[in-house]
């Protein structure tokens, strides 16, 4: 399915300004939020679809990016972004929109600041790779705390003071007919703190935007859609909250003459006919280099040979799988005359037992049809 521009999804101009981009989100994340459309699949997809567009047009680096390039500068990194475990990007803006509406988030409780969003990153690596494991380092563009507020929000040589409507517990009780309810403090939007003048570098949020490098071990024996946990590697909480987690998912490039099938490797071996007759030694690749393969006299095409332990190392960290090495037996197609002729002597030589596995073959025909 091909997405749909950005602009159109928020239904705002090209040129529209910050202000404008996050009122139009507003708007139509109250109109489609699941809450509001329980069951509702197509409101739900276009909530989704709503909170991608907002995610990059309300960064001001992404917009520029697509802006330039479409979707497909986005892509770029094979970085991606929320939808993944715990809380959506989102939740921060949805902290202000939803807060009144709903009731709150879960996840806002007594002044301590929200935990940060996991985040996903999708990373290629070789066959080889897989095989063995590796030690890579990644970017992360990932939101981290602030260092010039040290995370609070707050100016420099400014400290947030305790929220007074709730004495910094985020919630307020109040009195509905027999009930005493709780909710998130309007005044401090629950945060149990108030910051009155922001911080300039993180705008308050006490967070900043930057890219951070990541030492990653890849173990032996991983597989396409492995997922490695790297707890507290995600975004950074707001004002305190501890950090996502950040999840590597793996993706196995083809290899150009192996295959895998657990921790197996198969690998096909061409033959000459002639090497099948009469048995021969082979140099086989395998994932620790070439080793000999004897080919026993006689091998037919299709043949499974076994290399014990030369497969896959188990992720579990003991034993090896095998290499299965399927013999593939080519019949020769360009002939000289002297061949023909050596091969014509050859079939009137064996008589009928030059193909002892098609006389099988034709006998149960014979018996089947005749
Ligand atoms: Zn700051
Ligand atoms: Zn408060």
């Amino acid at each position: 399915m091909s997405k749909r521009d950005y602009y159109e999804v928020l239904e705002v101009n090209r040129n529209a300004s910050e202000a404008e981009i996050k009122k139009a989100y507003r708007k139509l994340a109250i109109q489609y939020h699941p809450d509001k459309n329980p069951g509702d699949k197509a409101a739900e997809e276009k909530f989704k679809e709503l909170s991608e567009a907002y995610a990059v047009l309300s960064d001001a680096q992404q917009r520029a990016t697509y802006d330039q390039f479409g979707h497909a500068g986005l892509g770029g990194g094979g970085f991606s972004s929320g939808g993944f475990g715990g809380g959506s990007p989102f939740e921060d803006i949805f902290g202000d929109i939803f807060g009144d509406i709903f009731g709150g988030g879960q996840t806002r409780r007594g002044g301590r600041g929200r935990r940060g969003d996991d985040l996903r990153y999708n990373l290629s690596i070789s066959f080889e790779e897989a095989a063995f494991g590796l030690e890579t380092k990644i970017q992360i563009p990932r939101h981290q705390p602030c260092e010039t507020c040290n995370g609070s929000g707050a100016a420099e040589g400014t400290e947030p003071r305790t929220c007074g409507t709730c004495q910094g517990a985020g919630q307020v009780r109040y009195q509905q007919g027999f009930f005493s309810l709780t909710r998130p403090c309007p005044e401090c939007s629950g945060e149990g703190k108030i910051v009155d003048k922001p911080c300039k570098s993180c705008h308050g949020s006490g967070r900043v935007r930057k890219k951070k490098s990541i030492s990653l071990k890849i173990p032996a024996g991983v597989e396409t859609g492995t997922r490695l946990k790297m707890s507290g590697e995600g975004e950074s909480g707001e004002k305190g909250g501890p950090p996502g987690d950040l999840y590597v998912v793996i993706s196995v490039e083809n290899h150009p003459i192996f295959e895998r099938e657990g921790r197996d490797v198969i690998c096909e071996v061409p033959v000459s006919f002639s090497q099948a007759a009469l048995g021969c030694e082979l140099q086989v690749p395998t994932l620790d280099g070439k080793v000999k393969l004897k080919v026993p006299a006689g091998t037919q095409s299709g043949k499974v040979l076994k290399l014990g332990g030369k497969g896959i190392p188990s992720l579990q960290g003991y034993g090896r799988g095998d290499q299965l090495v399927v013999i593939r037996v080519e019949t020769p197609t360009k002939l000289t005359s002297k061949q023909k002729e050596l091969l014509e002597e050859f079939a009137r030589e064996g008589g009928e037992d030059v193909n002892p596995m098609g006389k099988g073959f034709f006998d149960k025909v014979k018996e089947l049809f005749d």
